[in-house]
């Protein structure tokens, strides 16, 4: 009997494997029904690996979690983001940090993660089998669980960490329900909206650094990008992951309001009129954005909209031409028609709550020595780093927890 069997080589499993191994716990074994382990690891920050965020407060790590929030506030306590540099830095990773809070290998290459944490799993003696899919499990007549695969394999362990990633997969979900283990149902979260609409026609790559977005109480504030589909960007991930599950509802058809001057406020966007008017009243009003950060294009399309012409001047700008651009800077109305996937980074809201796991341990409050870490947890973050970290904190707080059994 194996003392650990790890279902999914991913950066969670991996992460559980190698803190049990490295606290002395020996035969742990990975299972992995793909070709290949760590393979989200590899194609993650556009194969870059954004590994964690430069976040090093737990108070406002959790902040970045729409699904875990203040539940992840003591795991954080136990396994925060400077944890996990200090961790990579001794296994031999330096890190580099962007403008924007995210940290990568500094060689801006996934394989660096992916061989220091096959490197560290082997020299620990973690093992690990590919193609090998975990068809069945159940509990053991006397103890521990019994795992069929697909090769035909019966394999027995005194302990089980699941680490299946995202449960929109039925794979990803067979542990689970195997043993009667709850999940909250699976729904995508960082998607993009597809809008079709004259002002956006045209404008892909165009994007404004400081955006408000909102839809009903949801509010995200951050860059927004023209796409040919629609609307993406940081500010745009972030509101769909915080309303993963109300979008899911509408089938992704809803109302986004729109703020380009990241709310500014009316009075501002006023004074910026009233200072054209008197300074360049002969002006035309389409030839340059009051606000410096809203690109020419898209100041066009947004004075079009709001009933300029090309020949309208500064001066001759009327009352309700200026109620209109008002209304498209700082809250245009955008119909969402769907969703489109986020090629760079998408997670699964949903998975096992964590009201029915001991956070302490991340045990299965009602399955003895069952652990869980990663995604398949009901958490998940906002983009820039924020998965991966949840993976390695709950893998760590798993792989201590079971390492603690063997004393
Ligand atoms: C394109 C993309 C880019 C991303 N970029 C980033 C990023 O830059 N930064 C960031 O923080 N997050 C990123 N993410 C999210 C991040 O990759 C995940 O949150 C993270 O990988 C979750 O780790 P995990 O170990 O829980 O699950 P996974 O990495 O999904 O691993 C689960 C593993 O379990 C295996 N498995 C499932 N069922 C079974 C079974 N029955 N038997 C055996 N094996 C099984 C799967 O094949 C998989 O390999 C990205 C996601 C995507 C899709």
């Amino acid at each position: 009997m194996s003392k650990v069997i790890v279902i999914g080589g991913g950066a969670a499993g991996f992460f559980g494997a190698i803190t049990c191994a490295e606290h002395g716990v020996e035969e742990v074994v990975i299972l992995e029904k793909g070709p290949e382990v760590l393979e989200k690891v590899k194609i993650s920050g556009g194969g870059r690996c954004n590994l964690m965020h430069a976040c090093f407060d737990p108070g406002k790590l959790i902040e970045s979690y729409p699904r875990g929030r203040k539940s992840l506030l003591g795991p954080f306590h136990h396994w925060q983001a400077s944890d996990t540099l200090e961790w990579f830095q001794s296994h031999g990773v330096e890190l580099k940090t962007e403008n924007d809070g995210r940290m990568f290998p500094i060689t801006d290459d996934s394989r660096t993660i992916i061989d220091c944490l096959t490197k560290a799993a082997s020299s620990s003696g973690v093992r690990w089998h590919t193609r090998c899919k975990v068809q069945n499990v159940r509990l053991g007549l006397a103890e521990g669980f019994i795992v069929e695969t697909s090769s035909g394999e019966t394999l027995e362990a005194a302990n089980l960490l699941v680490t299946t990633g995202g449960i929109r997969s039925g794979a990803a979900r067979k542990p689970l329900t195997d043993l009667g283990h709850r999940f909250a149902p699976p729904v995508p979260s960082l998607f993009t909206f597809q809008i079709n609409d004259k002002r956006l026609a045209g404008l892909q790559g165009v994007s404004v650094q400081c955006s408000s977005v909102r839809t009903g109480q949801l509010r995200s504030d951050g860059p927004v990008l023209v796409t040919h589909r629609g609307l993406s960007g940081p500010g745009i991930l972030k509101l769909s992951a915080l309303g993963a599950r109300e979008l899911a509802k509408k089938d992704y058809k809803f109302e986004l309001r729109v703020d380009w001057t990241g709310g500014k406020g009316p009075d501002d966007f006023a004074s910026k009129i009233q200072d054209q008017r008197r300074n360049h009243g002969a002006r035309k009003v389409m030839a340059r954005s009051p606000l410096e950060q809203i690109p020419r294009r898209l100041w066009e399309r947004l004075s079009s909209a709001a009933g300029v012409t090309e020949a309208t001047s500064w001066s001759n700008l009327t009352k309700s031409q200026e109620r209109n651009l008002t209304e498209q800077m700082l809250d245009g109305h955008f119909q969402v028609q769907g969703k489109s996937l986020n090629k760079d980074e998408f997670v699964t809201c949903g998975g096992v709550p964590l009201h029915d796991v001991n956070l302490k341990t991340m045990e299965s409050k009602s399955v003895p020595n069952l652990y869980f870490a990663g995604e398949v947890l009901d958490i998940d973050g906002i983009t820039g780093g924020y998965n991966f970290q949840s993976a390695w904190t709950t893998g760590r707080i798993a792989g201590r927890a079971i390492a603690a059994h063997f004393g």
